[in-house]
C-alpha cells in the first residue's frame, strides 16, 4: 500500500530526502541510530496551529509542549516563532530559558513539583503555576510568602471525561492523578482569591495525547468554560485565560488513518465560548502535533534471522532510542533510505540489540525485501522519541540532527561511552 510521506519528506530517484538533504548523506557521515527533524515541517506545522485560533476568531497564546522533543534547538526554533513553552519539571524550566522563551511565556504543570523548582519558578517569574493538588498549592503560598513574592496560578481540571486514547496516556479521567475535580476547582479558586500570595490567572485542563475524537475534547473545553464563568461569578474576579492543553494527535500510520486538525479544535473552542459569550484569551499546549511527523530515526539493517514462523531484522536503533512501540503498542512506519527495485514485500519483526523481548519497534510488518547494510527510516519519531530514550543496556543515546533547507547540522553529538561512565565511580 502507498504511503504519503510526512510533509518535506520525498523520494527522489528512489532515495529518500528531508527537505533538500538526502537522508542517505546523513546516515553515511554521523552513522546510526540518529534522530533527524526538519526545521520548515515544524515552524509550518506551528504557523498552521496558529493561523487555526487566528481564523476562528480568539486571541490564543501557543507554548509548546517541551517534553516531546527537549532539544535546545527545537525549542528554539519554535521560540523564534513566537511559540511559548509548557513544562513539567525545573530541567525543562531551564533549558525554555536557556533556548530564548522569556519566563513570562512559560507555563509549569505536573503533580509533583518539588519546593526547588517552585522556588525556581517563582524567582523567574514564570506566567502560571499549573496547580495539581491542595497540597502544591499550599506550598507554593508558603514559598512566595517567604520569597515576598506573588504567584501567579491556574487550575488544572480534571474535567472526568474519557478522550479514548491509549490508557497510558490519558489524564482527564477519574483515577487519574492528574488535575482536580470540579467542585475542588471551586474551593481552591476561592481560597486563592483570597490569598495575598497568589494570583489565579487562568484555569486548565488537558485530557490526554495522541487525541483523535472531538468530542471529548468538546467536553473538557465546555467544562471548563463553566468552571471559569462560575470562579469569575463566586469571587467577583476575571481570569486573562483558559488553558486548553495539548493532546492533539497525528496519523502514525500514513496510508489510512486521518488525523484530527488544529482548524476543527479551534473551531470547537470557538463555539464553546461563544456558548458562554464570554471571549476569554486562550492558551494551547501543543507537543507532538508539532514535532511528530518533522522527525525520523534513522537505523541500519545488522542481521536478518528466522525461525519456522518469524523473521527478524536486527536493526541498531532499540527500545532505548525509540520505547514507543515497547511501551504503547504503537505503530511507526519504516521506509527504506534507498526504495528496492524489486517490490516484493515480506513480513519482518524489526527489532533492536535490547535484551528484552519487548524490544521491537515493529512486529510482522510488511516491508520490501531487507539485507544487511540497508538503511531504514522510522517515520513521524520526532515526539516522544528521543526525549524518551534513556542508556539501557549501556547505549549511548543516538545523535541528533537539524535540517534547514539546503544545510543540516548536529543539535545534539552521539553519546560516548565517557559520556555513559561520567558521574560514576
Ligand atoms: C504532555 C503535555 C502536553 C502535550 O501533549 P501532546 O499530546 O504532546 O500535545 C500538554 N500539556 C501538558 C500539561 C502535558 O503534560
Amino acid at each position: 500500500m502507498p504511503i504519503n510521506l510526512p510533509n518535506k519528506f520525498e523520494y527522489r530517484d528512489n532515495h529518500l530526502f528531508i527537505d533538500n538533504i538526502e537522508l542517505g548523506e546523513i546516515a553515511n557521515k554521523v552513522g546510526t541510530p540518529c534522530y533527524v527533524y526538519s526545521a520548515s515541517a515544524i515552524c509550518e506545522r506551528y504557523r498552521q496551529y496558529t493561523r487555526a485560533f487566528l481564523i476562528a476568531g480568539l486571541e490564543a497564546e501557543i507554548f509548546y509542549a517541551v517534553k516531546a522533543c527537549s532539544n535546545l534547538e527545537i525549542i528554539r526554533l519554535l521560540a523564534n516563532e513566537g511559540a511559548g513553552a509548557d513544562v513539567v519539571s525545573g530541567g525543562e524550566l531551564l533549558r525554555a530559558m536557556k533556548a530564548g522563551v522569556p519566563a513570562h511565556k512559560i507555563v509549569f504543570a505536573g503533580v509533583g513539583k518539588t519546593a526547588k523548582e517552585i522556588e525556581l519558578g517563582l524567582k523567574s517569574g514564570i506566567r502560571a503555576f499549573n496547580v495539581e493538588s491542595e497540597p502544591e498549592l499550599r506550598l507554593i503560598e508558603r514559598l512566595a510568602k517567604q520569597l515576598s513574592l506573588h504567584a501567579r496560578i491556574s487550575l488544572r481540571l480534571n474535567p472526568g471525561v474519557d478522550p479514548h486514547t491509549h490508557a497510558y496516556i490519558t489524564t482527564g479521567q477519574r483515577g487519574n492523578k492528574f488535575g482536580i475535580s470540579y467542585e475542588q476547582a471551586l474551593e481552591l479558586a476561592r481560597y486563592a482569591t483570597n490569598s495575598p500570595y497568589l494570583w489565579l490567572v487562568g484555569v486548565q485542563c488537558h485530557i490526554g495525547s495522541q487525541l483523535h475524537e472531538l468530542e471529548p475534547i468538546s467536553e473538557a473545553a465546555n467544562r471548563l468554560a463553566e468552571l471559569a464563568q462560575t470562579v469569575e461569578r463566586q469571587n467577583n474576579c476575571a481570569l486573562e485565560y483558559l488553558d486548553i492543553g495539548g493532546g492533539l494527535g497525528v496519523a502514525y500510520r500514513l496510508a489510512e488513518e486521518q488525523a484530527a486538525s488544529p482548524e476543527a479544535l479551534a473551531q470547537l473552542v470557538a463555539t464553546t465560548l461563544a456558548r458562554y459569550g464570554r471571549n476569554w484569551k486562550i492558551l494551547a499546549e501543543p507537543g507532538r502535533w508539532l514535532v511528530a511527523e518533522a522527525g525520523t530515526l534513522l537505523t541500519e539493517v545488522l542481521f536478518l534471522k528466522s525461525d519456522t514462523e518469524t523473521t527478524f531484522a536486527i536493526v541498531d536503533a532499540a527500545m532505548n532510542d525509540l520505547i514507543r512501540p515497547s511501551l504503547y503498542q504503537a505503530y511507526h512506519e519504516i521506509v527504506p533510505l534507498v526504495e528496492p527495485l524489486n517490490s516484493d514485500l515480506i513480513n519482518y519483526d524489526v527489532v533492536g540489540p535490547v535484551c528484552e523481548s519487548g524490544d521491537f519497534l515493529a512486529q510482522n510488518r510488511a516491508l520490501p525485501l531487507l539485507e544487511e547494510g540497508m538503511k531504514l527510516a522510522i517515520l513521524s519519531a520526532g515526539a516522544y522519541g528521543f526525549s524518551m530514550s534513556s542508556n539501557y543496556n549501556s547505549r549511548p543515546r543516538a545523535a541528533e540532527i537539524l535540517v534547514e533547507g539546503d544545510n543540516w547540522r548536529s543539535i545534539r553529538a552521539r553519546e560516548t561511552f565517557e559520556d555513559l561512565i561520567r558521574a560514576e565511580g
